[in-house]
């Protein structure tokens, strides 16, 4: 299926896991920002010691490296036809970088999809990810900082989609299964056009 979808939604609302989720159904490719920039900090790449002062405190990663990043993995022959951002673009610099992005390939996107999780929900699971996971940005005071930067700089973005008719929103709060079902109701009448 050509889909072209972006989800974004507060840290611990499931979008990872959705996203991967929703990338099997729709067979396209997920692209998390965030895991490409773990995935970096990981290998210990030259991206990777950039990026790690930002990420390790729930800060946001310079546009620059972000867009460059994105521009080269859309470009990428798997996202052709298609592909699902997960994690970008996360404030509004980056939904004009991904217009412009979009515009040179000559596409645009299908739909743009937020997950919604009330703030203590978020909170709850995401203390209990980082006991499974151990992820280095899952402790109580970085939660904190992902949500405040969550709701100053990517939350306005759903009034810019919306505006363009783009946007659909999801309740996250449930069974795993239940959600994704929801998602791909949502998603249905986009992907269909
Ligand atoms: P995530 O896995 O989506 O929660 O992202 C983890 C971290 O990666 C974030 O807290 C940011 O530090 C960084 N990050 C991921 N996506 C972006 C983005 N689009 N712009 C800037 N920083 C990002």
């Amino acid at each position: 299926m050509s889909v072209r979808l972006v989800l974004f939604g507060p840290p611990g609302a499931g979008k990872g896991t959705q996203a991967a989720r929703l990338s099997e159904r729709l067979c396209v490719p997920a692209i998390s920002t965030g895991d490409i920039f773990r995935a970096n900090i990981a290998g210990g790449t030259a991206l990777g010691r950039q990026v790690v002062q930002y990420t390790s405190r729930g800060a946001l990663v310079p546009d620059e490296l972000t867009d460059d990043l994105v521009r080269d993995r859309l470009a990428q022959p798997d996202a052709a036809d298609g592909f699902l951002l997960d994690g970008y673009p996360r404030n509004l610099a980056q939904v004009r970088s991904l217009d412009a992005m979009l515009v040179d390939a000559g596409t645009s996107l299908d739909a743009v999809v937020e997950i919604t999780a009330d703030a203590d929900a978020v909170v709850d699971r995401l203390l209990k990810r980082a006991t499974i996971e151990g992820r280095a940005d899952d402790t109580e005071d970085v939660i904190r900082h992902r949500l405040d930067v969550y709701a100053e700089q990517t939350a306005p973005i759903a009034k810019v989609y919306a505006d363009r008719g783009a946007l659909v929103r999801v309740d996250g709060i449930g069974d795993v299964d239940e959600v994704t079902e929801r998602l791909l109701h949502a998603i249905a009448p986009a992907a269909a056009r």
